[in-house]
């Protein structure tokens, strides 16, 4: 049986804890905030909406998963003005998920994963002309399947904010 906190752990991420699947909640209100395009990315990756799926899609899929895991990638930062660290601290967290997903792939286990941000692994996305270059690591964001992250982490005992001096991007895996 594959220990999934235990791959997590190897693949590097700083915060690996319990989620219960039944805490999540999938939004219309927090992919209305997608459509309003303030990240430029909606419409633009096979990882955000409209290309992602359906908010009823989300729910249908995660309810077949009755566990699941926080899992964070936490930096270090002199302010919350430090971009470049932010910027680090989100490609370590890309580089973890891939890792991760790389390392469930050949186990054949059933899981779900859900990414800290939309997909930025090619320069320029294939969307729509082409298929995803990579679909074994394609996965959207919480907050494109309607998930509001901080309420996610609440309601699972996991802190969402971790103060100025520190960023944490969050994901989290369903199996
Ligand atoms: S892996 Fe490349 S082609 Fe696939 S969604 Fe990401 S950027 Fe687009």
């Amino acid at each position: 049986m594959t220990d999934f906190a235990a791959a997590a752990r190897a693949a590097g991420f700083d915060t690996v804890a319990p989620l219960d699947p039944a805490t999540l909640k999938f939004l219309p209100e927090v992919r209305a905030m997608c459509a309003a395009d303030r990240c430029r990315h909606y419409g633009k990756t096979w990882s955000c909406p409209p290309a992602c799926g359906e908010l009823e899609e989300w729910a249908a899929k995660c309810a077949r998963y009755s566990q699941g895991l926080l899992l964070q990638t936490i930096g270090e930062r002199e302010d919350s003005y430090d971009i470049e660290a932010m910027m680090e601290a989100a490609e370590r967290n890309r580089e973890q998920t891939d890792a991760l997903l790389r390392a469930l792939g050949p186990t054949g286990a059933d899981y779900l994963m859900m990414s800290a941000g939309t997909c930025t692994r090619c320069e320029k996305c294939t969307y729509p002309e082409a298929p995803c270059r990579f679909p074994e690591l394609l996965c959207p964001s919480m907050e494109a399947c309607g998930l509001f992250v901080s309420q996610v982490c609440t309601d699972n005992g996991v802190p969402y904010n971790y103060g100025d001096e520190k960023i944490a991007y969050t994901c989290c895996i369903l199996f």
